[in-house]
């Protein structure tokens, strides 16, 4: 939410209805002062109180340039810099800057002053971005993934401030992330710009409501209920707040947790199945392989269900495991049927795919089947 107050001189009127402390104070002086006052019997004027600053200001470390052209506060810090820039990404704040202020309009440093009331960790994720400075100077390639923190205020604020431009770049990191791209998906090394914890796709579900965003949702949805009871004291962002699920969301996500499980044992269940390629030579030598496989099924089951298992699944190759060689029978599959293993994994896993929107309950968004 912003304050829609600029500068903050326009904002720090309050209501009428609630005077403040310092409003009586102003009231009782000027009686005292009435009672001698040769003009007392003039008509009163109303007077509202000076606007203030946030108190005990200070300056972000990180963002107070000292040429810079305008004060952006947050709680009770100050971040100075350059309102041109502002201007040529935000049409937001390029309308704001047009409003004349008025003469008595605070300012800082000769700096007009805008009240945001977004968190000064937010703020400072956009302004990163905006202004690169020494620190966070990107050349190329990111060295380390960018955190959903730094995403998800990105997004936020883009979308609020209409910064088109930004907002599309931070929303292609999350949406390659909680891809829609089933190949993409089970791409072993996939890199990705962004990186999350299960518990950070309740934030990727809210950018995806604010945004209208659906792509992000199944898989959202999918790394979410592999978050357990976690989801129901929301994600922690910035160190600071809790961002909880909404109960739609939630319920989503809880019901489509033994969906998932279910959609999940079938999947392990049929890539393990003892049935030979139709090509094989020596069937009952792959049989007894196979069958010998089938014996560890609980190994295969918790290369599935690993802490992270919605990542595990994508990335796991239970057909690379299958085609090794078999420890009690020292035999190994021949290639006819591990290529066999292998075309049916991807099967299965496409099949799981296809059933991510319904197993949460959720409107498939445009295409998300994989043939
Ligand atoms: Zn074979």
């Amino acid at each position: 939410m912003v304050q829609h107050q600029y500068p903050v001189s326009q904002t720090g009127v309050r209501s009428p209805s609630r005077p403040p402390k310092d409003m009586e104070d102003f009231r009782s002086r000027k009686r005292r002062r009435a009672a001698s006052d040769p003009s007392r019997h003039t008509s009163e004027r109303f007077a509202w109180p000076e606007p203030v600053l946030p108190a005990n200001l200070v300056h972000d470390p990180e963002f107070w340039f000292d040429d810079g052209s305008v004060v952006l506060t947050a709680l009770n810090v100050g971040f100075r810099v350059y309102r041109r820039i502002l201007e040529e990404h935000s049409p937001f704040f390029k309308d704001m800057f047009r409003i004349p202020q008025p003469a008595h309009a605070l300012t800082v440093e000769g700096c007009p002053v805008v009240v945001l009331v977004d968190t000064p960790q937010q703020l400072r994720h956009m302004l990163r971005v905006l202004f690169p400075t020494s620190g966070n100077l990107r050349f190329g390639k990111q060295e380390a993934p960018i955190t959903m923190d730094a995403v998800a205020a990105v997004v936020r604020l883009s979308h609020k401030y209409q910064m088109d431009q930004l907002l599309a770049q931070a929303l292609s990191a999350l949406m390659e992330f909680y891809t829609d791209d089933f190949h993409e998906w089970i791409k072993r090394d996939r890199k990705t710009t962004m990186t999350a914890m299960p518990i950070d796709a309740i934030t990727a579900i809210s950018l995806a409501h604010l945004t209208s965003t659906p792509s992000i949702l199944p898989l959202a949805y999918f790394h979410a209920c592999c978050a357990g009871s976690q989801v129901l004291r929301g994600c922690v962002r910035d160190g600071a707040w809790a961002e909880p699920l909404t109960y739609v969301d939630l319920i989503r996500v809880m019901d489509g947790r033994p969906s998932f499980v279910h959609a999940l044992n079938k999947m392990v269940c049929r890539i393990f199945k003892p049935e030979t390629s139709a090509a094989c030579l020596d069937s009952r030598r792959c049989l007894r392989v196979m069958t010998a496989r089938a014996c560890d099924m609980s190994d295969y089951l918790e290369m599935a269900y690993g802490a992270m298992f919605a990542l595990g699944v994508s990335l796991c190759s239970f057909a690379a495991v299958h085609g090794e060689v078999e420890l009690t029978t020292g035999m190994r599959l021949c290639d006819k049927c591990r290529s066999m293993l292998k075309e049916r994994e991807l099967e299965e896993k496409k099949e799981l795919w296809n059933d991510i929107p319904s197993i949460f309950d959720m409107e498939e968004p445009e295409g998300w089947q994989v043939e």
